[in-house]
């Protein structure tokens, strides 16, 4: 057994570290010493540095029922990291690389892989499992020896996790690694939609539903392609004044809508003579991406969404509204692909866009209850839990 001060000798052998395990919904992480497997066959063990806290993780984390339930388990999906070992096959990344695992697969040889048109990786393709992609079985016990699950294919709350190859992106030393985290999910995610999925265009009109991470990286990457007007729809009124930080120029709160008697889509639809040529849905709630899809405007009004509706819940749609040419497409992880738009996007858009501005917090891994709490009270952005190697 190799402890964390050795890594030289970890490498073929159990790693025991510190990670954040849940144990039942809902219900504070405890930090406990796990044991994690050598990496497999086309696998890769990762020492993270840091990491942050998603909607995504606070989702699961809260969902006490259905079959992608699964405890004790360990979150976490945005990360950077350092390579410690490699298992066999793996070429790409080596001991020492910096890298950013992400939770969508890239295996650059299937149809999808190869295809332009598509950020959905046919051969590896499901996101939501509690297991290695390759073999079924998890990497990490707990010290009595019971099986702890994986997540996203990341499990970053951990001070070390085994990732697939297909899952590790990797990054240039260059990069500060707390901006580098940002880059695994909510940032790229935002910056991706604007970029690739709506191709927004200068001197267009753009609404975002949900003012969060996801929300406020649409609004960077709008202002950088020159959107006109970005208008920001949100319950909670601070969010507009951090908003401008990021390029919001108006404000919907949609209480106010109904104190005046009109629809979020009435009203944004006065404010951009028509509707807005693009409306992002950020949050995951079939009703908002209603209210997007009947704020866009007519003849070529495009909307994109991006939250992730955990209740299945049908989304219910004018067919004429169709007819008079508004679209609407949905968009994982910003239809980036990772391993050919995260290097990109680090290179291009760190120096250009104003990432820091998303950091919020920070605090140790031992204190990791605290981000699930900024996060829960609106107050936060990103909080990057940094691993106290
Ligand atoms: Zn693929
Ligand atoms: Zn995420």
């Amino acid at each position: 057994m190799a402890s964390r001060s050795n890594i030289k000798e970890s490498i073929g052998k159990p790693i025991r570290c510190k990670a954040a395990i849940c144990r039942k919904a809902g219900e504070p992480l405890i930090i406990e010493e796990v044991e994690l497997d050598p990496p497999k066959a086309w696998e890769v063990r990762i020492k993270i540095l840091c990491t942050t806290l998603c909607h995504s993780d606070v989702s699961m984390w809260k969902m006490d029922s259905g079959p992608l339930v699964k405890f004790p388990r360990i979150f976490g999906h945005e990360a950077v990291g350092v390579v410690e070992s490699v298992g066999e096959h793996v070429e790409e990344v080596k001991e020492g690389d910096l890298v950013v695992p992400v939770f969508l697969a890239n295996c650059g040889e299937c149809s999808d892989c190869k295809s332009p048109k598509s950020n959905q990786c046919t051969k590896f393709g499901n996101v939501y499992t509690d297991k290695m992609p390759r073999d079924g079985t998890s990497r990490f016990r707990d010290m009595k020896g019971e099986v702890v699950h994986h997540y996203l294919h990341v499990s970053s709350f951990s001070e070390y996790t085994v990732v697939d190859v297909t899952h590790v992106v990797k990054i240039t030393h260059d990069l500060p690694v707390d901006k580098a985290c940002l880059l695994s999910c909510g940032v790229s995610t935002g910056i991706g939609a604007v970029w690739k999925v709506a191709d927004v265009e200068e001197g267009s009109t753009v609404a975002i539903f949900g003012l969060g991470t996801v929300g406020m990286a649409v609004a960077v990457a709008a202002k950088q392609r020159g959107a006109s007007k970005i208008i920001g729809i949100d319950l909670n009124p601070e969010k507009f004044e951090i908003g401008k930080r990021f390029g919001i120029t108006d404000f919907v709160n949609p209480s106010d809508c109904k104190e005046k008697e009109k629809s979020v889509s009435e009203v944004i639809k006065e404010m951009t003579d028509g509707g807005a040529g693009y409306c992002f849905e950020c949050i995951g709630l079939a009703s908002l991406m209603a209210d997007a899809f009947n704020s866009s405007r007519d003849g070529w009004g495009k909307t994109i969404i991006l939250g992730v509706d955990m209740h299945g819940s049908p989304l219910s749609l004018s067919p004429y509204a169709l007819l008079r040419g508004k679209t609407v497409t949905g968009s994982f992880f910003g239809g980036i692909k990772p391993k050919i738009d995260v290097p990109f996007l680090a290179k291009t858009y760190l120096d250009k866009l104003n990432i820091d501005d998303f950091i919020s917090h920070e605090v140790g891994l031992e204190d990791i209850n605290k981000a699930f709490d900024y996060l829960l009270e609106g107050k936060s952005l990103r909080c990057i839990i940094r691993m106290n190697h």
